[in-house]
């Protein structure tokens, strides 16, 4: 389609109630999430749709259609919407017409800040077809309490999605099979099953170094340094090229995270072990570490590479390093022991030059500015006044969302006054609650007699031991559910009387002026900051936040 443009006169602006031009963009957005839909929301069919929409309308001439394909509405990063925002900044559009919401977005909170503040800001309408929402015709439509839940709705769809992925896979990685697409540096995945690994002999020795290297007092830094010199071609290189020699040289090249891996991968002592690392959330892809006890380990499911015992005595050796390096303490700046590299996931180092008559403070990858290039590819350099003018900025988002969140509970509670429904539920929970206490009794009862059972000897020592650990196993699940129910109990009371402990002390002050290293650290995990000078903020309230959400969800259900 050609593209035409029109360009507003600012001095000719819309106004209510005139005959005016609209300089309307058309949003149209697809991904994979949405591929199981109807043909209805497929890119010709939104296309076609809005299309309708201005032919019948004569105050609306198309500027250019805006169009993400394959991209999640989780997020903003898109394309072609960064694009339509910057256009309708400039005024060269005035008017964003989509098909509904969750093609603008499928995610609660940045969906009413770009409605509610950016684009009343940018004077330019907003209208969703499916949603009756027009900010102009009706400007309260957008504020109105139903479109908020149905966005979100759309929020939980999404999450929806992931958890049940996710479930899915966690089911397979407890029998131990191997799920991930590719297979770990050194091993290959068997022809005859792809949940196997077979040993790979060509880079088998790769590992074996690296081990050995290791137990040689070499540190991970030293290591990937070695096997650059070596010229040996990285994982992912190694598997495009099927050439363990490093062809691309700079480019791919071995970084101490990667050697980390390999050191405490138990895969190499022929386990099995996943779930390793999962992410924050539906939304936050960043990758978390797990503790040991949440993988999944199944040993000896292949042929290992390293024995036991040298894998056993590398990670004592890590142990009594790690204690060693947290001894040293930092005089604590404001942003001290947040800041990591994105690219290299290095802490990063606080330094100061003198110039032009003045001190400037900044951050930078200390990879990268102890080894080089051959460890991280950038310095991430960034002044430190910007991070934390951005981390305060991002800290008041947050703070504000928290103080809508808390709003739009009350006003759910309110609608949901009169509806017995809900204390219904309550009562469930507890007899849920009771089901469960009383099943335990029985497991307990169960269990003491099957013990006197072997002791006057009606049933010998092996079948006990075996029934024993049934009955353990039986109760720690329920016991693990009650805990659960417990908890949900007490997260619908607190939705029920709206209050929080954790919002009130998050936003007890409103809006923070200055960012002390003590608010810092008790509201951030770790801020990671790419090459481009982009922070990514993990707030530790992150599970609370989801958890809160994901309720006010189900509760949306019932309204
Ligand atoms: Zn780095």
């Amino acid at each position: 389609m050609a593209r035409k443009k029109f360009y507003i006169d600012k001095t000719d602006k819309p106004q209510t109630g005139s005959k005016n031009i609209w300089n309307v963009a058309l949003y149209v957005r697809l991904s994979r999430e949405d591929s199981d839909k109807r043909e209805s929301d497929s890119v010709t069919n939104q296309k076609k749709l809005l299309n309708y929409y201005i032919e019948s309308h004569e105050e609306f001439l198309l500027s250019s259609f805006y169009i993400d394909e394959n991209f999640t509405g989780t997020n903003f990063n898109r394309p072609a919407f960064q694009r339509m925002f910057k256009d309708a900044k400039n005024g060269n559009i005035n008017c964003i017409i989509v098909k509904d919401l969750s093609r603008f977005a499928r995610e609660y909170i940045g969906a009413g800040h770009y409605l509610e503040n950016v684009l009343p800001n940018y004077n330019c309408r907003f209208i969703s077809i499916l949603d009756d929402v027009d900010t102009k015709t009706n400007p309260d439509s957008v504020t109105d309490l139903m479109v908020r839940i149905k966005s979100l709705l759309h929020d939980y769809n999404s999450q929806r999605i992931s958890i049940n992925v996710r479930a899915t896979k966690d089911a397979q990685r407890r029998e131990g099979k191997y799920i991930s697409p590719l297979a770990p540096f050194g091993y290959k995945k068997d022809p005859d099953n792809k949940h196997k690994l077979i040993m790979d002999e060509t880079a088998k020795p790769i590992i074996e170094n690296i081990y050995k290297w290791y137990l040689s007092g070499m540190g991970n830094i030293r290591i990937a340094q070695k096997l650059n010199e070596l010229g040996i071609a990285t994982r992912s290189q190694y598997r495009k090229t099927g050439n363990l020699h490093n062809t691309m040289l700079a480019e791919y090249s071995w970084r101490p995270k990667a050697i980390q891996k390999i050191l405490i991968n138990k895969v190499y002592i022929g386990a099995v072990d996943q779930r390793r690392e999962t992410t924050r959330n539906y939304k936050d892809r960043t990758r978390i570490t797990l503790d040991e006890k949440e993988h999944f380990i199944v040993y000896d499911m292949h042929e290992p590479i390293i024995s036991k015992e040298n894998f056993n005595r590398v990670q004592k050796k890590k142990k009594t390093l790690c204690a060693k390096t947290s001894r040293y303490k930092n005089k604590l700046y404001t942003l001290s022991g947040l800041l990591k590299c994105k690219d290299c996931g290095y802490a990063m180092l606080r330094n100061q030059t003198f110039m032009k008559g003045r001190w400037y403070v900044y951050y930078k990858c200390r990879a990268y500015n102890q080894r080089g290039a051959s460890v991280c590819n950038h310095n991430h350099s960034m002044r430190e006044e910007e991070i934390v003018s951005a981390t305060l900025a991002a800290i008041n988002i947050q703070i504000q969302s928290l103080i809508d969140i808390k709003e739009l509970i009350k006003e759910i509670n309110f609608k949901r006054l009169a509806d017995k429904k809900t204390n219904k539920n309550i009562i469930n929970f507890e007899r849920m609650i009771e089901e469960k206490m009383k099943k335990i009794k029985q497991i307990k009862n169960l269990k003491v007699s099957c013990y006197s059972d072997w002791k006057n000897g009606s049933i010998d020592k092996d079948d006990y031991l075996l029934m024993k650990d049934k009955f353990d196993d039986s109760l720690s699940k329920f016991q693990n559910e009650i805990l659960a129910l417990n908890e949900e109990k007490k997260l619908q009371n607190a939705i029920r009387s709206c209050e929080f402990d954790w919002i009130d002390n998050i936003i007890k002050n409103g809006k923070i002026k200055k960012l002390t290293h003590e608010i810092a650290v008790s509201l951030i995990d770790t801020i990671h900051v790419d090459q481009n000078k982009q922070l990514d903020i993990n707030f530790k309230f992150v599970n609370e936040y989801e958890k809160l959400k994901y309720y006010i969800n189900s509760i949306a259900f019932a309204v």
